[in-house]
């Protein structure tokens, strides 16, 4: 029986792995549940899987609580108990699906309590790569991604030496705005980019699949999941989301990982990591799917793609700076304050504006997270 602890359960990914957990109740179980402001969501999760935890925000503790009394759960509140939780010893593996830099502090202290991590949120290696992989060597934890490019990666390198890759190509759907030029996105509504043609999501990635930054940001996590340099990772647009993403070895082969735009089974693996788990999700069939088609993104026109790309290669807290003015544009762009294409023109402001640090610290990096997100504020007005 594997103890699982997900952070951001009321989630998109959160959600799916409570139906990976009840697909194999007699290998996993739930020990702790942490979500931000869905506490109706939270409390039926609590009633239907019984952690021994809860974790919401300050301002649903009450409710939560009253509405588990007589439930053998105990009930925790604030961002201090969720960065603690963590600790548990009960707990054999931290599924972080929480969305944003939120997740960053409590993937560190899982992975000093040896906790091995699946991550879903991508946010943690793009803002803290080396610190985070480091720590993993440090503390002998395994990272197992969840986002499905990269579980398809992976996968691809089971039975593998990471020093036989010769590439790793990024498949990418392309996003609801695939083919549309600069002038076709000039008035690009939120309903209109949160609609995403293979992948029902969360808000804040559905838009990042929309400006391809979530690409670039998967980019990022890839180089250090993978320990590679940055000309080494190709973004290949695959608008049938069916093969999750290819290894180019040294010899010219090639491994790709398919299979049906489903987040329920990269959670399920990095969950069995080793093993692999029979389970009753709906099977890919070649004959629906007649044409798997390729095609180069178009960077000019998203350029958010581009911007993640140089941050990469540019490296310190430039990432963290990316990362921070997108949080906030996304959120801005969602609460209809900015246009679409305002996204990576702030952005970019925010990259050639913030200080940059060469080798931060995790101080380095709460500041620079925290000065980037009131500049970008600032400038917009929020
Ligand atoms: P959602 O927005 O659907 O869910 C986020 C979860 O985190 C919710 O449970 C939310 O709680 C909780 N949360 C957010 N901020 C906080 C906070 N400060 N404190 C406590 N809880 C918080 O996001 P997704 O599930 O779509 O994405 C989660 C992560 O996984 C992201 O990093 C994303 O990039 C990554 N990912 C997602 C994929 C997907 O298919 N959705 C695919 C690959 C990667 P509440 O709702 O209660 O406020």
């Amino acid at each position: 029986m594997k103890h699982v602890a997900i952070l951001g359960s009321t989630g998109s990914i959160g959600t799916q792995a409570l139906q990976v957990i009840q697909q194999h109740p007699d290998k996993l179980k739930a020990v702790v549940l942490a979500a931000g402001n869905n506490y109706e969501l939270l409390i039926e999760q609590a009633k239907a899987f019984l952690p021994e935890f809860v974790v919401i925000h300050d301002e649903h503790y009450s409710k939560v609580k009253e509405a588990l009394k007589g439930f053998p759960i105990h009930v925790l509140s604030g961002k201090k108990n969720l960065i603690e939780i963590v600790s548990l010893d009960r707990i054999d593996i931290v599924l972080t699906a929480l969305v944003g830099f939120a997740g960053l502090e409590p993937t560190i202290n899982a992975i000093k309590h040896k906790k091995n991590i699946a991550l879903a949120n991508k946010e943690t290696l793009v803002v803290a790569g080396e610190l985070i992989t480091k720590l993993c060597k440090e503390y002998n934890v395994q990272l197992l991604p969840v986002d499905s490019e990269h579980s398809a990666i992976f996968q691809c390198l089971t039975g593998e030496n990471l020093d036989s890759i010769e590439k790793i190509y990024l498949t990418a759907s392309g996003g609801p705005f695939r083919g549309k030029k600069r002038q076709d996105l000039q008035n690009i509504t939120p309903r209109q980019a949160l609609k995403h043609p293979n992948w029902s999501m969360g808000a804040k990635i559905t838009i990042d699949s929309a400006t391809l930054m979530n690409k670039g940001l998967e980019v990022i996590e890839a180089k250090w999941l993978f320990n590679l340099a940055p000309q080494q990772i190709e973004v290949i647009v695959h608008p049938q989301s069916i093969i999750h993403s290819l290894v180019q070895f040294k010899d010219g082969s090639i491994k790709a990982q398919m299979g049906l735009p489903d987040m329920k089974l990269p959670i399920q693996y990095a969950l069995s990591y080793p093993d692999r788990w029979y389970n009753e999700f709906p099977r890919f069939s070649f004959v629906n799917y007649p044409n798997l088609t390729f095609e180069n993104p178009d960077t000019d026109t998203f350029t958010c793609l581009a911007l993640a790309i140089e941050a990469m290669k540019a490296g310190g807290t430039m990432p963290c700076v990316l990362n921070a003015a997108n949080e906030i544009t996304v959120q801005a762009f969602l609460q209809e304050k900015i246009a679409f294409l305002d996204i990576a023109e702030y952005n970019t402001r925010a990259m050639h504006a913030i200080p940059h640090v060469s080798n931060p610290d995790i101080e380095q990096l709460l500041y620079t997270d925290h000065h980037t997100r009131r500049q970008v504020q600032e400038w917009i007005g929020v």
